[in-house]
Order: structure tokens, then C-alpha cells, then sequence
């Protein structure tokens, strides 16, 4: 039998992306670049931002149109969106024939049957209850250099802003055979990198096991070369956590460790349970063990009481800390969230105009960031051809950085060389093979 094909438009994080390969593998479909040539459509949404939410809900209205040519097209919306607004969706969109949350994928041939077979049955699979999160590996593809494996879903953080463990829910921690059988897996299929992915990744934990103990683990399969992680929460950094980054010589010099202000008074506002005096510490553990670590975080402008002086706190981190790469977003009020019941709001304009001064400066840090790489020789993992020239590949150092390697053979693809980097731009490094 022919298997269907399905075009799937994700929005949002890494574990969106992720969700979309299982998507792919659950179905036993065959993924199409091309909407057009679709048998399935699905809209994988994320809710994190009001913005996000609505390109969603637009990207579904636009796929109906190729029903009117193509009755027999199916189109769902999954992810985040799918599971917060559920019903309300059916109701508003007349044309979305299913809505299927994050943790409902392992129902989707089920659903594709169903409507197949009765006319106009309109699924939705919103459950919280489904514990099998990890019965769906994903769809992984072949000669990938770098991957993606999940290790954890949901989160038990209850972060004031955060909708995640609304629409998530609580954290699953993956068992550590599945986390290394998928792992060999992607390595068979020619991946010398795997980013390992959850939520607050490093309060991983399954049975007697916790996360520096798997990384110690990771660290002994063969032909992986390099391992990094996302998200981590800095309440979960441990003494142990950096002694096993260090020691594991496969473990990327680069954390992402989102701070989100640089004030107590709004830290607490977000319940994001420590101080800026415990997060300044664990930078200071970390900078102790792996000097030349590359750090990145997050931050929220604009939350709750957020006064100039606590804004001025978060200026004075970024100018102490020097953060590599800062991904810094203005407040937008999620529903159902303790944050939509706050009674302050900073007003749009002077939370613009406080992301705007941040952005500038963080511009600044970066690029001198990027600058202090020229002259110096870097291994680089290659990943592929560069999107600016064909001749040239591009790469990331163990920093995460991008280097565009210049007049390279294609042979390199999936091999770390050495480069002398000889540019520096706002966003990547360019440098030649020594
Ligand atoms: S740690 Fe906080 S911000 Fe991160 S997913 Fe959990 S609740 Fe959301």
C-alpha cells in the first residue's frame, strides 16, 4: 500500500521539531517539503508567545484553500496551540479536521482512520493522562550530522510567565536504555553530534540515576563524537553537573542557562526560585572549571512589576556576565497562567524601549565575543553546505558557534577539522582549513 504523505509546518522550540519527526514516524508517512503534494497536512504550534499563537492559527486558514481542490486533504493542528485552546478550535475553524496535543501523537494513525472512515468525525486527543510519551521515536534522518534526542518531557517548574506546563504537562524523564538505544541509532545513521532535550534537561533523573551520571554514560558511545544539552535550569546546576561536563571530554564547552532578570524582586514575581546571587554563582562554578565555557541565555523584559532600577539589574548581568548569545523577548501574557492574574503590567512602549536597549548592547557583547576568535585555530564539526555560497561549508565549534569554512571539499561533511578563522559578522565566524 502506497504510504500517505505528510507535510508538517512547525512552530516553535526543539521539542516541537522533535514532536514533528514522531509525528512523521508514527504515521509510517512520507514527509513532503511540498503542501501541495500533501495527503496530510499538520500545523505543529507553539504557544509560548501571543505572537506565535496567532501564525499558527493563519497558517491554518491558508492550507484550507487546498481543500477546496483536494476534498480528500486532511488538516489537523497539533502542539501546544492544540492542546490549550482543544475544542475551541473545531468550533472557530469549521475546515480543521482534528486537534491533537503534545502528548497524544502515538494517537495519530488512530485519528487519520477514524476520519477516513466516518464522515465528518472531527478528533480531539487533548489527554494529560497518556504516560507512553517515549513509545514514538522519531523520524531521524539519514547522513544527519548533528540530531536531536528528547529525554525528558513536560515540566515541573511553575514558572509565573510559562504555559508550558499547561499545555506539556508534568515532567516524564525517559528511561536511560531508550536515551542510549536511540542515541546508536542516529549514530548508524552517520550523526557525530546529539543535542539532548527536555525542558530543565539537567533535573533529569530515572530511577537512582541523575544527569551526571548519564552524560558519563552518553560519553561511552562509540562514533558519537559530541554531546550537548538544552534547556537547563539553574536551580539544577550541581557541583557533580559541571565535575561530569568537564571530565566528559564529548560534552560541549556551551551551556544555555536562562536567567530570564537580572532583579530578585522579579525573579520571585516569576517564581523562578533562586537569586541572582545563586545564579551569579553557578556561572562563577562554572567559569572555575571550564574557563573558556560559552554561555547563552534568556531573558523576559517587561514582566510583572519590572521598575527601571530592576531593569537596570538585569543591564548590569549582561555587562558582568558577557553572555555569548542572549535570546531576550518581551513579556506577552499567556492565559491560564498565574502571570495573567498580576496586576502590573509594564506598559508596551517601555518594555519595547528596554528590549531595544538591551538588544544594542548584547550586539556589542557578542561581537566582540565573536572578534577575540579571529587568529585562533578551531575544531569544527562539519555540518553541511553554507547557505551564503556553495563552495563553502558551514560548521559549529564546541562553543556553538557557526563558522562558514571557505573553498572546501564536500568530503569534510561530517568529519572536525581544524580552521583559522579569519572574519568575524554579528552572527558567525568565517575561516579557512589549516
Ligand atoms: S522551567 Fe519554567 S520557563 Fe522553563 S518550561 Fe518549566 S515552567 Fe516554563
Amino acid at each position: 500500500m502506497k504510504k500517505e504523505s505528510v507535510f508538517i509546518e512547525t512552530y516553535g522550540c526543539q521539542m516541537n521539531e522533535y514532536d514533528s519527526d514522531r509525528i512523521i514516524n508514527a504515521l509510517n508517512a512520507t514527509p513532503t517539503n511540498v503542501a501541495e503534494n500533501a495527503d496530510i497536512i499538520i500545523i505543529n504550534t507553539c504557544a509560548i508567545r501571543e505572537k506565535a499563537d496567532h501564525k499558527a492559527v493563519s497558517a491554518v486558514g491558508r492550507y484550507n484553500k487546498l481543500k477546496k481542490n483536494k476534498p480528500e486533504l486532511i488538516v489537523g493542528m497539533s502542539g501546544c496551540v492544540a492542546q490549550l485552546y482543544g475544542k475551541k478550535l473545531l468550533k472557530d475553524m469549521p475546515y480543521l479536521d482534528f486537534v491533537l496535543g503534545p502528548r497524544g501523537i502515538p494517537q495519530i494513525p488512530k485519528i487519520i482512520k477514524d476520519i477516513r472512515s466516518e464522515n465528518n468525525h472531527r478528533p480531539i486527543e487533548t489527554s494529560m493522562d497518556v504516560q507512553d510519551v517515549f513509545d514514538i521515536t522519531p523520524y531521524h534522518k539519514k547522513d544527519k550530522v548533528a540530531g536531536f534526542v528528547s529525554i525528558q518531557q513536560g515540566c515541573n517548574k511553575k514558572c509565573a510567565y510559562c504555559i508550558v506546563p499547561t499545555t506539556r504537562g508534568s515532567e516524564i524523564n525517559r528511561p536511560i536504555n531508550e536515551i542510549i538505544s536511540e542515541s546508536k541509532y542516529l549514530v548508524e545513521l552517520g550523526a557525530k553530534e546529539i543535542t539532548y532535550i527536555g525542558q530543565t534537561v539537567n533535573s533529569w533523573k530515572h530511577n537512582r540515576l541523575r544527569f551526571p551520571s548519564l552524560l558519563d554514560n552518553l560519553q561511552e558511545i562509540d562514533g558519537l563524537e559530541r554531546i550537548r544539552f538544552t534547556t537547563s535550569f539553574p536551580k539544577d546546576i550541581t557541583s557533580k553537573m559541571i565535575s561530569s561536563m568537564k571530565k566528559n571530554s564529548k560534552v560541549c564547552k556551551q551551556l544555555h542557562l536562562p536567567v530570564q532578570s537580572g532583579s530578585n524582586k522579579i525573579l520571585r514575581e516569576m517564581s523562578r526560585t533562586y537569586s541572582i546571587e545563586w545564579y551569579k554563582q553557578r556561572i562563577e562554578m562554572l567559569r572555575d572549571e571550564i574557563p573558556d565555557i560559552a554561555l547563552s541565555t534568556d531573558i523576559i523584559i517587561g514582566f510583572g512589576s519590572e521598575s527601571e532600577k530592576d531593569f537596570q539589574e538585569t543591564m548590569d548581568l549582561i555587562n558582568l556576565i558577557e553572555f555569548d548569545t542572549v535570546y531576550s523577548f518581551k513579556y506577552s501574557v499567556r492565559p491560564g497562567t498565574p502571570g495573567e492574574k498580576m496586576k502590573y503590567h509594564v506598559p508596551d512602549n517601555k518594555a519595547s524601549k528596554r528590549l531595544s536597549i538591551l538588544q544594542e548592547r548584547q550586539k556589542e557583547i557578542t561581537f566582540k565575543k565573536n572578534c577575540d576568535n579571529l587568529g585562533k585555530i578551531i575544531e569544527v564539526l562539519i555540518e553541511g553546505y553554507s547557505k551564503q555560497n556553495r563552495n563553502d561549508l558551514y560548521g559549529r565549534t564546541t562553543y556553538n558557534k557557526v563558522v562558514n569554512v571557505k573553498n572546501i571539499n564536500d568530503s569534510n561533511i561530517g568529519k572536525l577539522i581544524n580552521v583559522k578563522i579569519t572574519e568575524a559578522t554579528q552572527n558567525s565566524l568565517i575561516g579557512e582549513q589549516v
